[in-house]
């Protein structure tokens, strides 16, 4: 397989690159904030997203057009 027929993204929080397509999926879309994550990222904020994440979520949020989630009870904002 050509390696140039993977398709790579980065990650809207942590920045790394991961391949989403061509069979493998190391990421993940939430819907909620049409956002492309890796599944790092994803696994690892799943009581919400970690605070020095949300200033980018928050920008994203705003420039998309969607309102601010309800924040969980940790005062996070929801992973999804
Ligand atoms: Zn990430």
């Amino acid at each position: 397989m050509n390696n140039s027929d993977k398709i790579m993204l980065s990650c809207a929080t942590c920045g790394q690159q991961f391949q989403f397509g061509r069979n493998v999926y190391d990421g993940k879309f939430i819907l909620i904030y049409k956002l492309t994550v890796c599944r790092t990222c994803y696994s690892n904020n799943h009581d919400g997203w970690a605070p020095h994440y949300e200033q980018k979520i928050l920008m994203h949020i705003k420039e998309q057009g969607i309102s601010e989630p309800k924040r969980n009870e940790d005062g996070l904002l929801p992973r999804e």
